[in-house]
């Protein structure tokens, strides 16, 4: 169906940071599949155990258990501070999960109309309940009547928030540390621990979607860390499965008990196949100085995008963290995004003017140098 605007190329085969199309061109990829492959293409401990895996066995269905699956929960909780893991195929839902879990957490306290408050400016995917849950109207028009319950107040601002203190009716809060589609907004940390203390003091969730910076994107395995909190409700996708479809829902305390067998479930959530590379993925990202090269990468190439781009006119900001950066033009030149695959680049365009750079998280030096003079480029001729 039409859902998508394409552009008119297709690549055939990834190496890397690579990505070739059929005529054997190379594209440096600083989009890595809107913040999915962070460990680039054909990537051979993952292509070998996806191989492996998928000699043994791909899927028997939660009515078993599948050890693959245990394994990463242990992992990704013990990495992001939760305590039980549910597994489904994408962002959206995940984010479904999490706001079944805030209707749990209703009952529990005897609310019936209960209220999660949101940001402005925030993303949280496509179906229902994550569309409920994102202001942008851009998402949402067309698909009246929406599910009730969810409250958009602006992004870091506490007060706002605070002001919400004492109303019987919410029970939880939904934030992006960073938000993506919405322009590469980081939280300020003190919004952060702001809400997280807000959320301890009147019962409520702390949920925090790191569908698009979880996973060592910001130099940190999660968003969050870098406030120095912990959430009640994490969500992850993207970058879990460097391209395997696959999404979690993490959560400790209460809400990681809320699920009782038959309340919940997918299918496919959790399969030997998908939780056979993810394990290898975190197993990858585990290895000595992975964490500290993201996070020195993003600082380098925050640098030397400021020093190549800072100046020109058409900049507004360079803001991000880790490597999910984005520029802020005073207007998207027309054909950015095609004119940089006539250069060899793939970078994405988001919230009408904002570029944004999502590259692999294996990106070194000499990629972020060629990246930079290629957007030099791009913004001053044409
Ligand atoms: N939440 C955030 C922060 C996202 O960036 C996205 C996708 O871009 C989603 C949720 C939805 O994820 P998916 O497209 O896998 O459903």
């Amino acid at each position: 169906m039409n859902t998508y605007t394409r552009l008119p190329i297709s690549f055939t085969r990834g190496k890397g940071v690579y990505l070739y199309d059929g005529d054997n061109k190379s594209y440096l990829d600083a989009l890595a599949g809107i913040a999915v492959c962070g460990l680039g293409h054909a990537h051979p401990e993952l292509v070998a155990v996806l191989a492996e895996q998928s000699w043994k066995l791909w899927h028997t269905s939660n009515l078993f258990t599948i050890p693959q699956q245990e394994r990463a929960a242990e992992t990704l909780c013990r990495f992001s501070g939760m305590k039980r893991a549910y597994f489904c195929n994408s962002g959206t839902e995940a984010n479904e999960a999490a706001i079944k879990l805030t209707r749990l957490h209703a009952c529990e306290k005897g609310i019936d109309t209960p209220l999660v408050l949101t940001c402005n400016g925030g993303f949280h995917g496509r179906t229902f309940g994550a569309m409920a849950a994102t202001a942008n109207p851009k998402i949402r028009a067309g698909f009246e009547p929406h599910l009730q319950g969810f409250s958009c107040l602006p992004f870091n601002d506490l007060r706002a928030f605070a002001e919400y203190a004492g109303d019987p009716k919410v029970v939880a809060v939904m934030v992006e540390c960073v938000q993506g589609e919405g322009g590469v907004h980081p939280a300020d940390p003190a919004f952060l621990r702001g809400l997280r203390r807000l959320c301890d003091e009147q019962g409520w969730l702390l949920i925090c979607d790191e569908i698009q910076i979880g996973i060592l994107r910001s130099g940190k395995w999660f968003g969050y860390q870098h406030a120095g909190i912990v959430p009640d409700i994490v969500t992850l996708a993207k970058g879990l499965g460097n391209g395997i479809p696959v999404g979690a829902c993490l959560a400790r305390g209460a809400p990681a008990h809320y699920f009782r067998p038959g309340m919940h479930g997918a299918t496919f959530g959790g399969a030997a196949l998908a939780m056979a590379v993810v394990n290898k993925v975190l197993e990858l990202y585990s290895r000595d100085g992975f964490v500290l090269q993201v996070d020195e990468r993003g600082r380098q190439l925050q640098e030397k995008l400021r020093a190549t781009l800072g100046a020109l006119p058409v900049v507004r900001e360079i803001r991000g963290i880790g490597l999910m950066l984005g520029i802020e033009l005073t207007e998207a030149p027309p054909n950015l995004v095609a004119r940089g695959l006539q250069q060899g680049v793939v970078i994405n365009v988001t919230a009408g003017n904002v570029l944004r750079l999502l590259p692999p998280l294996i990106f070194s030096e000499e990629h972020c140098d060629r990246l930079a003079e290629v957007l030099h480029r791009l913004l001053t001729e044409g």
